[in-house]
């Protein structure tokens, strides 16, 4: 069972307190007026274009509201949190001004655990935490707030059911995200897969093609303990962390399926599937196709940079524009040089002379995690930039 009946999932009753905080943090009124507008808005020879889906998702929301909430509700306990609440360095920030400690990468044998007990109070993020951390969270007797969203225990309950019908789970993911250490940790046996290169490899195998070593090799890190291919991979069940590229998930599991019917014959009794992505992230990444048909000249992704969620919709609009992932307007530094992520890159980096010239259409999306006020100063610093002042704008009005 996911559901766990000593952590905290629910609502303090507290909204109403936390809300002015929320809104003046989070807030942009420059973002309400474009949706206002159609998510679409000219300001002088510019056209600002907002993607529908974009920011926040319901889980996020939940996430911060709770973290906000639990600060306000336990005012002088230490409260703990396991990871990052969400990948966004501001709101991790605002947590941090509150009073909340960070113990970001902390494994569950990490002796600094030792020092949690019965007083105090333990956050876990959006993206959930690992079994073993939580078990042994519990038994220290802290009160712990479960920020878990619930698209991601549905993957948990997925791989769990692979592992009681004698599925190995592949989960399409990276393999040292959040999110994929605490889905790995209910699978059983599982396989994490990172992209196409690694699925063929595994498809290979299945078909009986592949070499062992090589296998057990490229997969080191990626599967569970005592992993052995010629008996593991007879059963599998599809699963993929909640923010994968859509198309791409969708692809390996058309893959994997062929393989274990070339292999076969059939795939009954020996393929599963099921798409976890969640709605949300469905919804950014289809509102992103939606806006790449108005022929922009350019796109600005927000997000923080460690954002799966982001970096795929990066992946979808430089199909067909200019594209940058920013994590706030201080990345634009001037309109000859940018402070990004690249696409596939662990490094951000600086690109001179990146506005294009002559660029008219400018669209924005921000990533899940992403504050409307961020992207919102994103929009405003591009604008000023271009000698635009949107806030004194009539169109604003
Ligand atoms: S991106 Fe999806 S899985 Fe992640 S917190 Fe948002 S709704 Fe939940």
């Amino acid at each position: 069972m996911v559901r766990d009946p000593g952590l905290i999932r629910r609502s303090f009753g507290l909204q109403k307190e936390i809300e002015p905080t929320l809104q003046s943090q989070y807030h942009s009124e420059l973002i309400e007026a474009i949706k206002r507008n159609e998510y679409h808005i000219v300001f002088g020879e510019y056209e600002v274009f907002l993607a529908r889906e974009f920011g926040f998702c319901y889980g996020v929301d939940r996430a911060v509201n709770l973290a906000y909430e639990t600060r306000r509700q336990f005012p002088n306990r230490r409260i703990i949190i396991t990871h990052e609440i969400i990948h966004n360095p501001r709101v991790n920030q605002n947590l941090k001004d509150m009073g909340v400690e960070f113990m970001t990468g902390a494994a569950p044998d990490d002796s600094r655990w030792d020092a949690v007990g019965a007083n105090d109070v333990v956050l876990l993020p959006a993206f959930g935490a690992s079994a073993e951390l939580t078990e042994r969270l519990k038994a220290t007797g802290a009160t712990i707030v479960d920020t878990t969203c619930g698209s991601v225990m549905n993957v948990w309950r997925r791989v769990q059911t692979y592992q009681r019908e004698g599925y190995t789970a592949i989960i399409h993911g990276k393999h040292s995200h959040e999110e994929t250490i605490a889905t790995k940790s209910r699978a059983g046996k599982y396989i994490v897969v990172l992209d196409m290169r690694q699925v063929d490899m595994l498809c290979d195998y299945i078909e009986g093609r592949g070499g062992r070593e090589a296998f057990l090799r490229e997969f080191e890190e990626r599967c569970s303990p005592g992993f052995d291919p010629d008996a593991d991979l007879k059963k599998v069940g599809i699963a993929n962390q909640t923010t994968m590229l859509s198309s791409e998930s969708l692809a390996i599991a058309g893959r994997v399926q062929q393989s274990i019917e070339h292999r076969y014959g059939s795939a009954e009794g020996h393929f599963r599937r099921f798409d976890t992505i969640c709605s949300a992230t469905q919804d950014r990444q289809d509102a992103m196709q939606e806006m790449l048909k108005r022929d922009l000249d350019l796109m600005l992704v927000v997000g923080g940079f460690n954002s799966s969620n982001t970096a795929h919709l990066l992946e979808i609009a430089l199909q067909s524009c200019p594209a940058y992932h920013i994590y706030d307007a201080t990345c634009i530094e001037s309109l000859t040089r940018i402070q990004h992520s690249p696409l596939n890159s662990k490094q951000a980096a600086h690109t001179e002379d990146w506005f294009p010239s002559g660029a008219r259409k400018i669209g924005f999306t921000a990533g899940a995690s992403t504050p409307n006020s961020i992207t919102g100063n994103c929009i405003k610093r591009t604008l000023e930039l271009l000698g635009v002042t949107p806030i004194e704008s009539a169109h604003l009005r």
